[in-house]
């Protein structure tokens, strides 16, 4: 899933669709530092290799601490290990069916068509006549589609050239997405095509967009002048995760039309134009308030926007409930996991104390921006922070 090159895999969705974006981000030092959501992702990935590796199950690891993440059960702080065990559950058998196979196989030691193409693939699994690539997502929030997806493709033509190239041109490549915290999740999905198919896009479409994209950095550094301006970039949903989307000329042109146009006096045929703009504008938005609330987390004070506490998901059980509930309801305590507390506390008045009892609302994580107005008292994330450190 790792990989540091500025060519790598998860960046290939937007490279490929927009090759000036490679030199925008080195030229303005965009890509930053891995931000805190990667950074658990990152640890989550740590944890299932070292389950692999000593053919342990993720819950052995609660308690422990993973590049600084304690394997446990809050979503937002901590490794989830039920979510890794669903990966588990799915390239363990795998591996025992496999000739082959391998846990965060290095790309790019055996086949480097570029000087910047490397990486490393979560899983690959090599069979008679098929490769299977698995990808484990930790992300929660949007759903990674398998569907002819460059990141996936990037990994497979790299893990095939690292140890299937005997396989035929019709054998199979199945490129697998594990996204269990994701809340529509219904089981691995995946992507197949042929090894003929995967070898034409690395050859037509994977090389030539790296090239472009180096192509389109050198001429911006060679001549800062003559840098590609907006009419090269190409926007779409690959811009939501652009490191250099507050620097993009394109970005920024478009905002301007949508700021500055009178939509009440636009044709049909301008409303027309302007409706694709819309989703790339709000990405662009989105970045602003990103950008705003990474300052006042910092500690700098705005007049017109303050921080709130987010509101808390809902109640939770308090630790020990599960066994006496599951004493007393059997399975109808569960649903596939344990009921919540409203669903429990629908049952009747004595579950419904039951609950008021055993179940409680969990301190808030995180932050929200509101206006200066709003009634929600300003949080102060410092001294939230030292309150933290007093109870130790
Ligand atoms: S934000 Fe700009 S530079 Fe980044 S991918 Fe989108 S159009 Fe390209």
């Amino acid at each position: 899933m790792s990989e540091h090159s500025p060519l790598g895999a998860s960046g290939a969705a937007r490279w490929l669709a927009c090759p000036p974006s490679y030199g925008l981000i080195q030229r303005t030092g965009a890509e930053g530092s891995e931000s805190e959501h990667a950074a658990l992702g990152t640890a989550a990935h740590k944890l299932a290799d070292m389950c692999l590796e000593s053919g342990k199950d993720a819950w052995e690891y609660i308690g422990q601490t993973i590049n600084g993440y304690e394997v446990g059960s809050d979503p937002q702080t901590q490794i989830e290990p039920d979510a890794v065990q669903v990966y588990l559950d799915y390239v363990r058998p795998l591996a025992e069916a496999s000739e082959i196979s391998a846990s965060e196989l290095r790309l790019g030691q055996k086949w480097k068509p570029h000087p910047l193409y490397g990486g490393t693939a979560d899983f690959v699994s090599v069979r008679q006549d098929c490769i299977e690539i698995v990808d484990y997502k930790h992300g929660a929030g949007l759903r990674v589609d398998p569907f002819e997806n460059a990141q996936l493709r990037y990994y497979a033509i790299g893990a095939f050239k690292e140890l299937a190239q005997h396989l035929p041109d019709d054998a199979i490549v199945k490129m697998t997405i594990v996204q269990p915290r994701f809340s529509g999740f219904r089981g691995p999905e995946t992507f197949v095509e042929t090894v003929g198919e995967l070898r034409v896009w690395s050859r037509d479409v994977m090389v030539p967009g790296m090239l472009a994209a180096e192509a389109f950095a050198e001429l911006g550094y060679a001549t800062p002048g003559a840098y590609p301006d907006a009419v090269d970039y190409q926007t779409g949903e690959h811009c939501r995760f652009c490191p250099a989307i507050l620097d993009c000329p394109k970005q920024k042109a478009d905002f301007a039309a949508m700021t500055q146009g009178d939509a009440d006096k636009m044709t049909d045929a301008e409303l027309d134009e302007m409706f694709p703009k819309i989703a790339t504008v709000k990405m662009y938005m989105r970045a602003v308030e990103g950008r705003i609330q990474a300052r006042l987390m910092e500690g700098v004070a705005f007049k017109e926007v303050k921080l709130v506490k987010k509101r808390a998901a809902g109640r939770t059980w308090k630790d020990g409930v599960e066994a006496e509930l599951a004493a007393a309801l059997g399975d109808d305590a569960y649903n596939k996991d344990l009921k919540s507390p409203p669903q429990i506390e629908k049952l009747s008045k004595k579950w419904k104390d039951f609950v008021a009892e055993n179940a409680f609302l969990p301190e808030s994580t995180g932050y929200n921006l509101a206006l200066a107005s709003d009634s929600a008292p300003a949080a102060n994330p410092s001294a939230d922070i030292a309150t933290q450190f007093a109870h130790y």
